[in-house]
């Protein structure tokens, strides 16, 4: 069955301009590309995004690097690919968390550091489980900035909205 999963592109992957390998990487999976925007990450979305880390004791440096604030690049590239085990697919080439651990085959395992105060700085981001990754998915992005339609929607009238548009 498709399914869909988060893929980041950290700071440090970003600083190390490792864009093109690691999308070059990840095409040999044959998934597809259904959301993709360069985003600037609040304090409140990456503590979102690592909820699941809050009581570790470098959650703060975790939430700096997510930021960029260790790399002087405040932004990463988000992405959703999609299709059949995207999931595995993905999580297979990004390989393991510590990239000391991380084979050398893989994006982590190349391109990976461990800093003196012990953060991973991994350079990708890629969702585990399916949970995760609607979870993730739907912190990332809105509806209408993916081009397929993965989870339910609404359509709701908000009155008074202010919005930025070309002049
Ligand atoms: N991390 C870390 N030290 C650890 C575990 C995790 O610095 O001992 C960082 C690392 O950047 C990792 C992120 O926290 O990618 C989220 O951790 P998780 O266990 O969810 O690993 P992932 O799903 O990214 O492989
Ligand atoms: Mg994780």
């Amino acid at each position: 069955m498709k399914e869909q999963t988060l893929v980041l592109i950290k700071p440090d992957g970003l600083k190390k301009s490792l864009t093109g390998n690691i999308l070059t990487r990840l095409s040999e999976t044959r998934l597809e590309i259904v959301a993709s925007k360069i985003k600037r990450v609040s304090r409140e979305l990456a503590e979102k995004h690592y909820c699941h880390m809050k009581n570790e004791p470098f959650f703060e440096d975790l939430i700096k690097y997510l930021q960029g604030e260790l790399h002087d690049r405040k932004k990463v590239m988000a992405m959703v690919y999609w299709g059949e085990d995207a999931i595995n697919k993905v999580r297979a080439i990004c390989g393991k968390t510590n990239p000391e651990e991380a084979e050398a085959t893989t994006i982590r395992g190349a391109y990976g550091r461990i800093t003196t105060s012990g953060v991973y700085e991994n350079v990708m981001h890629a969702s585990a489980n399916r949970e995760e990754a609607e979870r993730e998915i739907k912190l990332w992005f809105s509806p209408d900035e993916i081009i397929v339609d993965l989870f339910p929607t609404a359509i709701i009238k908000k009155e008074n909205i202010k919005e930025r548009v070309w002049v």
